[in-house]
């Protein structure tokens, strides 16, 4: 058994199979657009800047990143409200638009990635069991599941708000092995999340595949080497692409 082969393979969900970080400044600029004439005096771009900045300031914590990816709004409300009162403005009621809606436009900007859809179901064609694992709470994960057809794709699907524990657990991958029926020499990982998808599977003996959207390359300083790097998950069933 080599890891040319697998019998199963693991897919992380947020821009591994849908496109999710990627629709985040379309979905800031839109809102910033929106209210910006409640806002006088303050500019669409100093906004939309200060924004952006507070939330990669945000989810750069692993702490505040667990508790954001735990409660969405909770999280926006917080980033939100420290960039407005950062701008001097103090006003509960933009606070609460401003996050309510960037949720709302961010949820309806997401799509599959190209191809992602057509090669799960190929995958899933040639009888390789698929299993899903990704972290966030329980109500958005299966929204997303649902209103892209992903369930009968998928031979176990284990979210962190109904499993209770997230990525990078090591339980996460066992459990998903256990339900797949398969051992680690068997099994791809496949994600965006250098760390939480790359790495904590290699950890375990799982081959893991790097999904680089921003196609920005493994740094040279990077401690987790990937066994692969891909740009698209269609990249794993195009012949082109090799083996
Ligand atoms: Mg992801």
């Amino acid at each position: 058994m080599t890891h040319r082969h697998p019998k199963a393979i693991l897919f992380d969900l947020d821009d591994t199979i849908l496109n999710y970080d990627s629709v985040a400044d379309r979905s800031w600029k839109q809102v910033c657009e929106a209210v910006s004439p409640k806002l006088p005096g303050l500019g669409t771009q100093e906004l939309f800047t200060a924004l952006k900045e507070k939330a990669q300031w945000f989810w750069s914590d692993p702490d505040r990143h667990l508790r954001g990816r735990r409660d969405l709004l909770a999280a926006r409300m917080e980033i939100v409200s420290s960039v407005l009162q950062s701008l001097e403005v103090s006003d509960l009621e933009i606070c609460q638009e401003i996050s309510v809606s960037y949720e709302k436009i961010r949820t309806e900007l997401i799509t599959p990635r190209p191809g992602a859809i057509e090669t799960l179901q190929q995958l899933h064609r040639d009888g390789i069991k698929l299993g899903l694992v990704t972290n966030g709470a329980k109500e958005p994960q299966r929204a997303k599941i649902d209103r892209f057809g992903l369930e009968p794709l998928f031979d176990s699907i284990v979210i962190e708000g109904e499993f209770g524990i997230g990525k990078p657990d090591r339980s996460v991958y066992e459990h998903s092995m256990k339900k797949l029926g398969v051992n680690p020499r068997q099994t791809w990982m496949i994600g965006d999340n250098l760390y939480f998808d790359v790495g904590a599977a290699q950890e375990l003996g799982i081959w893991g595949i790097w999904v680089d959207w921003r196609r920005s390359g493994l740094s040279k300083d990077s401690k987790v080497k990937p066994d692969r790097i891909v740009h698209l998950i269609s990249d794993l069933v195009d012949p082109a692409q090799g083996e």
